[in-house]
């Protein structure tokens, strides 16, 4: 019989998923014995491979693609950070069947700004390029550290127009963005997913602080070499998002709170 508290990542596909290594590190740090497994879910089929995981005595799941909107229908009650998201990424065991989505993708992002970055946010100019629902998490997330502006520029200008309005921060065409106007910009596009940068002028790193791609690995590579190559001193992919994220919701199940910073160079170092 397995006694070890239990674990998974849902999603699909979810093979290439780091979740478990991380997760494993934040258990080292507790000095713990925990199981943290991968589920790949069918599409469509998030609520009852949940169902079945929880009832097996699961006791913390996080979602990955493309199950977050998923999980936030499952469960129960929602998080104020999964109801602005509009999107779950880790399901808290409520008791007598209920469940408690949250978002910690947001939180796991400005995390790795302020400290494994250290960079500061209040007083910044920030651009995101993207309007995606990772954009929907981080705003309000970004917005409690007080930064001094907001802009969200996208590819399909509407969408980033109704998150503006939704958000009350600014928008502007990728095309039309002030040269040396932001101390942080944020790819939060998954075009480098297919190799594609954002149309923007090298001119908009002109006073760039921190480029930062949500993306991780090789594909965050291209925008992050155009960011330094157009004049960003520093720059940095998602891993630590990533690595972020993940220690917000082990916090949540187990009430301790992890130390992401060698977390990160260790599952770099992967
Ligand atoms: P969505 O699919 O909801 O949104 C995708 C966004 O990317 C849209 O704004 C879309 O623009 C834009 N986009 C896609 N392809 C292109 C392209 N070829 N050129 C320009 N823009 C493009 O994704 P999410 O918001 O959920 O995630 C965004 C990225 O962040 C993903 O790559 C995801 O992997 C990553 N992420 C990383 C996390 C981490 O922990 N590191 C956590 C969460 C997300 P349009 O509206 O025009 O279609």
């Amino acid at each position: 019989m397995n006694l070890k508290p239990r674990y998974a990542v849902f999603g699909n596909p979810v093979a290439h998923s780091k979740s478990p290594q991380i997760h494993q590190e934040f258990a080292k740090q507790e000095g713990a014995d925990i199981d943290y497994g991968r589920i790949c879910a069918d599409i469509g089929g998030f609520a009852e491979a949940a169902a079945r995981f929880f009832a097996e005595g699961g006791q913390g799941a996080n979602v990955t693609l493309p199950f977050k909107v998923d999980a936030y229908n499952w469960v129960d009650e929602h998080s104020e950070r999964a109801l602005a998201a509009g999107a779950v990424n880790t399901v808290i065991p409520l008791g007598g069947g209920r469940f408690l989505g949250d978002n910690t993708d947001g939180v796991g992002m400005v995390q790795d700004i302020l400290k494994a970055q250290n960079v500061g946010i209040a007083g910044r100019n920030i651009l995101i390029i993207g309007a995606g629902g990772a954009v929907r998490g981080v705003v309000p997330v970004l917005q409690d550290e007080k930064p001094a502006g907001i802009v969200i520029a996208n590819r399909t200008p509407e969408k980033a127009r109704e998150l503006a309005g939704r958000f009350g921060v600014q928008t502007a065409l990728l095309s039309e963005l002030p040269a040396d106007g932001f101390d942080i910009i944020i790819n939060a596009s998954s075009g480098g997913l297919s190799g594609e940068l954002p149309d923007i002028a090298p001119e908009v790193f002109g006073k760039c602080l921190l480029a930062y791609d949500m993306v991780y690995g090789k594909e965050a590579e291209p925008f992050l070499r155009f960011a330094r190559a157009s004049g960003a001193v520093q720059t940095a992919d998602g891993l630590g998002m990533l690595v972020g994220q993940a220690a917000f919701s082990y916090q949540l199940w187990r009430g301790f709170a992890p130390d992401i910073v060698p977390v990160i160079r260790t599952i770099k170092e992967l």
